[in-house]
């Protein structure tokens, strides 16, 4: 223990002042430019994109209006479509040629995505699985080796029917045009294509059940679409390699889906004819719905049963419309079982549809929470941003795991036993990524960033955004996302597997935790510690604001975050978004000093009981017996004035000196004398180099505390070790860094002074058998409570549903 007791020899107030003016610093200067300005690492404002972060006044956008008819062939698992696209160009530039991205592409054999996926050919157990890989080279998905897959395009023409060249580049397709399109002008054409659909790889697919033998298709990717053109990238025809995902363009929609006549059908848009495509009964309860505060079923788990056995005895075309959306998904099944509701969600008068298309298997987490969810999300995040603007909002189940978005409509994960029973993680796993799916709609399709290249403008702030609505479903909700200690394993992983979170998408290590978690804790942390929730939130909803329905780039979203909220965040922006460093303070030392008060009365006592403490050495004490044989105890006349001198008595001058200086001080260092105040002297060592606030807890002696806060920025003459003095009336027992897990530091041993002995690893005698949360690992809490009360026969036999 290092605590400390000094007088300060202060002959006056002044030099209390002094101390709290200048820190004294026991490490030299160390230059450093963590809190210099961003500056070249920033593109130059223009007249597209203004220092403020907002759009500029010849900010321009290029559009594109498709009219599209598809049909979905479930007896070959094929797509075969025939679109006809109106594109302008409201740039500045003439345009020689149109890129058009055909994802499909991804899955063909020599894809950019496949020849580049690294792989190992291992003899060892648990990698054998891999060369699975090597011969099905595709990336996640499962394709059978007798089919072809990607686009094929059948024809591309104008609008007079006269074919156009076209070069296809892996995933990216080029249109020559006859002559340049000038800006304000539009160009008609169209494409026809088909492609075989693969099972469902995480975006889109289909999922065959075995028991059945059906597929629910989500279909997605499945139409040639416009690339980007835009004042940053020119056109963004970077490739798709499966992790970058997709930078699209506005525009409006009409979509005739063709499918099997025993299909039900959830899409992006709002459909036409439902009339005609639904059961008098269906429509009818449609039209309850839309009245209905609760979702109500469209279509019955037992209707969807009966229709799971039967077959097709025609088509059936769904025909939807979807205005100013970037992008158009859809999914279809005999298998679906449907609820919807239309309900009031911001109180203002305009209803939307909050809708779920599930199989039995989704069942009974589906029935439950799926549209219910939609609802939340749409109500959480558009109070955050801006309200939400289109009429409807889906939640399809697609598989056990995993979850994608499209305008309008998401395919999620979620998927509870056989038995109807489901763990904890199962239950905040579908609750969660309904709301991180459904949420996409704000972050990336309305907040148009350019995900090809930043995942994390969409993945990051909506995983935020996610954690907060996930808290206001259920403040205990198990959250995945936000809290900082949550990216402390990732923060002291390996630097050199670590990429900063302004990494190009597909060039990111660590993908996740790199554009999930960090920029979710990294926007908590602002929204928390760094900015308050005041300016953080209405900073933020200035940003959705601004670039709702327009492509915002990372440095759109930096300066708009400090030009509404008047807070500095550069520093910010660099240790979290630029740089990888973690954050370790240190709480090296506490010195501890309590003020001269001048006073004769108090001060000689103390320096009474200081001397006599002094003079108690081993050898005084062994001879203080016999203390009366010297030759001065002995020898009266070997003694003076100085034998019987008692330096600590108060004299008459001593308290003379005392009312004078009293006299000299203002009534503010007399208050200051008055406090009789403990000044203690911290020592901080910002050991993980990303340099955060300063936030300590100090624990007096008589029970209570008190938290005292300082910005970054008390870092920014020295970024590795700084002092500061605080002062408390009371004495302080114990001082602990960052008390409330704010700063995500990651080594927190060294945060307390004194240093805490640490809590003990707690280890089991015996090995016990695993208990899980569910899955393979051993019965969840639902099926062991119900093995519990319910009588054996009952035990393990058929599904619920
Ligand atoms: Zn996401």
């Amino acid at each position: 223990m290092r605590q400390k007791i000094t007088a300060l020899v202060a002959v006056c107030m002044t030099l209390t002042v002094r101390i709290w003016a200048q820190a004294p610093s026991t490490t030299p200067y160390k230059a450093n430019d963590r809190f210099e300005q961003l500056g070249p690492q920033l593109p130059t404002p223009n007249t597209f994109r203004t220092a403020t972060g907002a759009p500029g006044r010849d900010f321009f956008q290029n559009r594109a209006d498709y009219d599209i008819k598809v049909e979905l062939d479930d007896a070959n698992q094929k797509i075969i479509g025939s679109e006809r696209i109106t594109y302008y160009n409201n740039s500045p530039d003439a345009l020689k040629y149109l890129w058009l991205q055909l994802d499909q592409n991804l899955f063909e054999k020599n894809s950019t995505a496949n020849l580049t996926t690294r792989s190992a050919v291992s003899t060892s157990g648990s990698n054998l699985t891999r060369l699975h890989n090597l011969n099905n080279a595709e990336p996640g998905a499962q394709v059978d080796p007798q089919k072809e897959y990607g686009h094929k395009i059948t024809a591309v023409r104008d609008a007079t029917g006269k074919p156009l060249k076209y070069t296809i580049n892996g995933t990216m397709m080029r249109i020559d045009l006859s002559a340049p399109l000038k800006p304000g002008q539009n160009f008609v054409f169209g494409v026809d294509w088909n492609y075989n659909i693969t099972a469902y790889y995480g975006r889109s697919g289909y999922e065959f059940f075995e028991n059945d033998g059906n597929r629910n298709y989500f279909i997605a990717h499945w139409f040639p679409r416009l690339c980007a053109y835009d004042d940053v990238n020119g056109w963004q025809n970077k490739q798709f390699l499966g992790q970058g995902e997709f930078t699209l363009i506005f525009g409006n929609y009409k979509v005739a889906i063709t499918v099997p006549n025993d299909h039900i059908v959830g899409s992006t848009g709002e459909c036409l004819n439902y009339k005609q495509v639904l059961t008098p009964t269906q429509f009818q309860r449609l039209q309850k719905a839309s009245t209905s505060k609760m979702p109500l079923k469209i279509v019955t788990q037992d209707e969807a049963i009966a229709a799971e056995k039967g077959k097709p005895t025609g088509k059936k075309t769904w025909i939807y419309k979807a205005d100013n959306v970037r992008d158009f998904a859809f999914a279809s099944s005999r298998k679906f079982i449907w609820d919807a509701m239309q309900t009031d969600v911001y109180g203002n008068g305009k209803k939307i549809w909050s809708m779920s298309f599930y199989p039995k298997e989704g069942n009974p987490l589906w029935e439950q929470y799926s549209t219910r969810a939609v609802e939340h999300t749409l109500k959480s995040y558009g109070n955050r941003t801006i309200q939400y603007p289109y009429p409807v909002a889906i939640s399809c189940h697609a598989t056990r795991y995993g979850g994608m978005e499209y305008p309008m409509i998401s395919f999620n994960g979620g998927r509870p036993e056989p038995d109807g029973t489901y763990s904890p993680g199962t239950k905040a796993g579908m609750i969660g990524v309904i709301i991180h799916e459904v949420g996409h709609n704000f972050f990336p399709m309305i907040v148009n960033s350019d995900e090809r290249q930043w995942t994390w403008m969409d993945e990051g702030l909506n995983s935020f955004c996610q954690y907060l609505a996930e808290k206001e479903w259920d403040y205990n909700f198990l959250s995945g996302y936000g809290e900082p200690q949550r990216i402390v394993p990732y923060m002291k992983s390996d630097p050199a597997t670590l990429s900063p979170i302004m990494t190009s998408s597909d060039n990111i290590i660590q993908f996740g935790p790199n554009a999930y978690d960090k920029p979710a804790v990294a926007l908590n942390i602002l929204r928390e510690t760094v900015m308050g929730r005041e300016l953080f939130d209405y900073a933020f909803k200035e940003y959705a604001r601004r670039w709702a329905f327009k492509n915002p780039t990372p440095a759109d979203f930096f300066r708009t975050m400090e030009d509404a909220s008047g807070v500095d965040l550069d520093w910010f922006w660099k240790g979290w978004f630029y740089g990888v460093e973690p954050v370790d303070q240190d709480l090296v030392e506490v010195d501890w000093f309590t003020l001269n008060t001048q006073n004769p009365e108090i001060e000689k006592a103390l320096a009474r009981s200081e001397a006599e403490a002094k003079a108690k050495t081993m050898s005084k004490i062994r001879d203080a017996a016999t203390k009366d044989q010297t030759v001065v105890a002995k020898d009266s006349t070997m003694r003076d004035f100085y034998n019987s001198y008692d330096p600590f008595a108060v004299t008459d001058a001593d308290k003379k000196r005392y009312q004078d200086y009293l006299a000299s001080l203002n009534e503010e260092e007399r208050k200051t004398l008055d406090s009789k105040n403990n000044f203690y002297t911290l020592t901080l060592k910002n050991k993980g180099g990303l340099p955060m606030p300063v936030i300590i807890r100090m624990q007096f002696e008589d029970g209570t505390d008190s938290v005292a806060r300082f910005p970054a920025e008390i870092w920014r003459f020295n970024d590795a070790q700084i002092n500061k003095v605080i002062a408390t009336t009371k004495k302080v027992t114990q001082w602990t860094l960052d008390p409330f897990q704010e700063i995500a530091d990651i080594d927190t041993d060294n945060n307390s002074f004194p240093r805490q002995a640490q809590k003990p690893t707690r280890f089991q005698l015996y090995k016990q058998q695993a208990g899980g949360r569910g899955g393979a690992q051993g019965p969840n809490p639902m099926q062991q409570q119900r093995q519990e009360t319910q009588p054996p026969a009952t035990q393990g036999g058929a599904p619920r549903r």
